[in-house]
């Protein structure tokens, strides 16, 4: 098996919750919480290097396709690249690792507990090699063809005949440093030394544990286990950024959804808008150098109808006006507020919701950044595009009205 090099690794974990287990807020799904992570391991990376991107859940929000376009349009990557998508926990996102060539960002993203990592794999850095895989079936968790899931609801069973059996099997000539998808107390019991604590249990969990070793500056071995299989790592310190995006947790707002059914999606229209609601980039005028947002045919400024060159939105943004609505909007939970957002120094405002932040706890002026999030789900179709995230935590803790 090969040696495959990391260059970087970014986490995310969503503000709400409690310390022990995240939960996503209302606007985000795995692939929001992918491209928070991809993003920061993408954060040094010529994106021109980029070749292939391979997303590993169990809770992908589309079984039947369409992840892959808002993924690659939230990362500011391509939309042509090759995304790989694979439903898997710990075990199968370090297999993807281990097997990755230059080029390919890892992310591994899952809703409960909630949480996404990756890991950009380039020429140089820490190394990852698999070294060992076990693929037994111990199916504790089933989903019926409505997608809802039952659980075996067994933890003895899953550790002795599950997880331990597992670990039974596996080369076990060297000690094993950190171990993703069990609990910190049985990871600490077949460990050398302390154990990483990951936030995580599913296919983010090993790509945390690689963060913290990393961080620590140590080297060893890894495990990842799901059920009854389980890969088993060898990994060694080299030099990798680590970018985390982790807010301190806070209890998810309670807001009340009004009744009625919301609004219907348009899939003509959806297609239309989705580059623009997705992709933070605006068509740069040939003759006079204006930003143009949304793309138009012809030039609002001096009128020209020739060739754009499209450019990134800076992500910095700063309120430029706001309001906070308290009525009902069947469909929408509220209260929530909606700010014009003046993007950089680009001239460029944007109307987008709020998010990580309590409804009405900003004013004009605050700054913050654009963030990819779910800005709706219609007829069930998952609806993205951007949110305000303010720079300043604090705003979590107090409830002001606008
Ligand atoms: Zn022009």
């Amino acid at each position: 098996m090969t040696i495959q090099h990391i260059a970087s690794v970014g986490t995310y974990l969503p503000p709400w919750g409690t310390d022990a287990a995240r939960v996503v807020g209302r606007d985000e799904d795995v692939v929001t919480l992918a491209v928070a992570a991809g993003l920061g391991a993408l954060a040094g990376v010529d994106l021109a290097e980029v070749r292939k991107v391979v997303l590993v859940s169990r809770d992908l929000p589309l079984l039947e396709g369409g992840n892959s376009a808002p993924l690659l349009a939230g990362l500011g990557l391509p939309a042509n690249l090759l995304v790989r998508e694979a439903i898997g926990g710990g075990p199968a996102a370090l297999s993807e690792l281990g097997d990755a060539d230059a080029g390919t960002l890892v992310i591994g993203a899952d809703l409960a507990p909630a949480g996404a990592a990756a890991a950009y794999v380039g020429a140089t850095g820490a190394s990852v090699r698999t070294v060992d895989r076990i693929n037994r079936s111990m199916p504790i968790t089933v989903r019926d063809g409505h997608g809802n899931t039952s659980e075996y609801a067994d933890p003895r069973l899953l550790r002795v005949r599950g997880i331990n059996a597992s670990i039974d099997r596996l080369d076990l000539s060297q000690p094993i440093i950190a171990a993703a998808g069990v609990s910190a107390k049985d990871a600490a019991s077949f460990c050398e030394g302390t154990p990483p604590a990951l936030p995580t249990t599913g296919a983010s969990a090993p790509l945390f544990g690689i963060a913290a070793l990393v961080e620590g500056n140590r080297h060893g071995r890894l495990l990842a286990v799901e059920q009854g299989a389980a890969v088993l790592s060898e990994f060694s310190v080299g030099t990798a950024a680590v970018v985390r995006d982790e807010r301190a947790a806070a209890p998810l707002p309670k807001g009340t959804p009004a009744p009625g059914a919301g609004i219907n999606i348009a899939l003509p229209s959806y297609d239309r808008n989705f580059d623009a609601k997705t992709r933070l980039e605006a068509a740069k005028c040939r003759s006079c150098g204006v930003l143009i947002y949304p793309h138009r045919f012809r030039c609002p400024q001096c009128g020209s109808e020739g060739p754009c060159d499209i450019v990134a939105l800076p992500r910095e943004a700063q309120i430029y006006s706001m309001s906070t609505i308290r009525g009902q909007v069947p469909g929408l939970v509220s209260p929530y507020s909606l700010v014009i957002a003046e993007l950089g120094d680009s001239g460029v405002r944007l109307l987008v919701g709020t998010t990580g932040a309590l409804a009405g706890s900003m004013k004009i002026g605050d700054t913050g950044r654009l963030v990819f999030r779910l800005v709706a789900t219609r007829s069930g179709v998952p609806d993205y595009g951007y949110g305000f995230l303010p720079a300043l935590t604090a705003a979590l803790d107090t409830e002001v009205s606008a």
